[in-house]
């Protein structure tokens, strides 16, 4: 085979791309992977793990500040050196990327890595072209894009040219800021506004929704509200911000109209936008292959992630929907089973949802909540349950949040909200439970270890009642 030509070629490091790379490799093929900027793609490099490990940091500043009511220290203020927690944010990644690196080129034979912006010039033709150096074309008989998304930019009056910082950028910030505005009240931007409010910014989300995490329930959303209120991060909701601005001393100030056509002036030193992502396709040339986008500029798949062009597929964040790691790995499974295996084939619909917000206390999310099975029309009764009654929350001192659990006609789960402390560990058992169609009368009579957080599938249940 020639060495511009292969089996498959996959477009961006991505969650799906890497595991697909070295599967397809295993069973014998040639494959390229071609990524324009660090192996291991978002989760890695400017997602969840970087995220992750600067909210550790931001948890032992806010165990310091609150040890006192344990016993421990006298209550002072902890020192906070933000470039030390990049520091050792930018460890982990490093090691993780090398681990991607090796995974890729040694651990595996029959995997080429080009560094280079990939676009298509035909249906299977791609042109490479890297930061220095020629470009030069490529083929492969099967193409595979997981080019993921990228921070979404919003059209407001003054933004473009400002200094405004991304989650990419905030993530390597070494100063802190004064007073961090934070446009966006979905979960990125609740978990960096408590993050650097627990850092000792001072800290305001402005958020255009009534409430903030749009496709929660009302009563999430409010008790979330109020413990990142608690902590000092301001929250202004029904603001629509229409112009933003920067002085001469470097302050941002953002213009918001609010409802009742009043309008809000909010300013602050730092501006984080958290508005949503757009999908990295633009860049693709998609038309030279012929590939179909829908009208946001995400790739047009179908169950197996086929594109609309024979031997073209979209894996990950790319084809739109939900955008966690979870499912771009769970689109290499489906890919893998459909193209290497002679099993059942996969799909990716009606797949579960699990996700979590990483905030203190995590917000943990399976199956539906009350205003999707509302939507559903699904049947269902509640069993709600405040944390405070759990013994592991006493214990601990962790006891804001609540529980709930949706039951169906046929006394099986239908999803739970788990607002606690530990609430995607939660989730997840609960997750279990409904893959294996366990009744909920088993989960309140399973024994249980005392005292641990799972007791609260035992007691959860004690009131079970139907919607007001
Ligand atoms: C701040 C933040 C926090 C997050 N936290 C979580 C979390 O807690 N849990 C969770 O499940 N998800 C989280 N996510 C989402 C998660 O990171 C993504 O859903 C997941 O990483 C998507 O992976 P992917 O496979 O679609 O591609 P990505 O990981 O996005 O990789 C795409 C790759 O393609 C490359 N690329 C793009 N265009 C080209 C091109 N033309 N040529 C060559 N290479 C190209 C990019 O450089 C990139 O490396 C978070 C995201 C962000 C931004």
């Amino acid at each position: 085979m020639p060495s511009n030509s292969y089996d498959a070629l996959i477009i961006g490091s991505g969650q799906a791309g890497n595991p697909l790379a070295t599967a397809l490799a295993d069973a014998g093929q040639c494959v390229v992977l071609v990524e324009e900027r660090q192996l291991g793609g978002s989760c890695i490099n400017y997602g969840c793990q970087p995220v992750k490990a600067l909210l550790a940091s931001a948890e032992r500043a806010h165990q310091l500040r609150t040890a006192a009511a344990f016993g421990i220290g006298n209550g002072a203020e902890p020192a906070v050196d933000l470039a030390a927690a990049v520091a050792r944010k930018n460890q982990l990644i490093g090691e993780l990327r090398d681990g991607v690196r090796s995974n890729l080129t040694q651990e595996h034979t029959g995997i080429t890595v080009l560094y280079g912006h990939a676009q298509f010039t035909g249906p299977h033709t791609v042109q490479v072209t890297p930061e220095t150096g020629a470009a030069h074309e490529i083929k492969a008989a099967k193409i595979f894009i997981n080019t993921g998304t990228r921070a979404a930019i919003p059209a407001i009056d003054g933004l473009d040219g400002l200094p405004y910082l991304t989650t990419t950028q905030l993530l390597d910030l070494e100063e802190l800021p004064e007073h961090l505005l934070i446009l966006g009240g979905g979960y990125i931007g609740l978990e960096f506004g408590q993050m650097f409010r627990r850092f000792g910014s001072r800290v305001t989300i402005v958020e255009s929704g009534t409430q903030l995490l749009e496709r929660e329930d009302d009563d999430v959303c409010a008790a979330l509200k109020k413990i990142l209120e608690q902590e000092g991060v301001e929250i202004v909701l029904g603001a629509e911000v229409r112009r933003v601005s920067r002085n001469t001393a470097g302050a941002f100030t953002l213009t918001a109209h609010t409802r009742g056509g009043t309008g809000r002036r909010l300013r602050g030193s730092h501006l984080l936008v958290a508005t949503g992502r757009t999908p990295n396709t633009d860049t693709l040339n998609l038309s030279a292959a012929g590939v179909a986008r829908d009208e946001h500029g995400y790739i047009q798949v179908n169950s197996r992630l086929e594109t609309n062009v024979r031997g073209i597929y979209a894996l990950g964040d790319v084809h739109g929907g939900p955008q966690f790691t979870h499912l771009a790995y769970d689109d290499y499974r489906v890919v893998r089973a459909n193209l290497l295996e002679r099993g059942p084939r996969r799909s990716a619909r009606q797949r579960p949802l699990p996700y979590c917000v990483f905030t203190d206390p995590q917000l943990g999310r399976i199956g539906l909540n009350e205003e999707q099975a509302r939507a559903q029309g699904v049947p269902y009764r509640v069993a709600s349950m405040p944390v405070s009654v759990i013994g592991r929350a006493r214990e601990t001192g962790r006891t804001e949040g609540f529980w709930k659990v949706l039951v169906g006609a046929d006394d099986r789960l239908l999803g739970a909200t788990i607002l606690c402390a530990e609430g995607g560990e939660i989730m997840s058992m609960f997750q279990l439970a409904m893959a294996g169609r366990l009744k909920y009368q088993q989960l309140q009579h399973m024994v249980l270890a005392h005292p641990c957080w799972a007791e609260g599938l035992n007691n959860v249940f004690a009131k079970l009642a139907k919607p007001a």
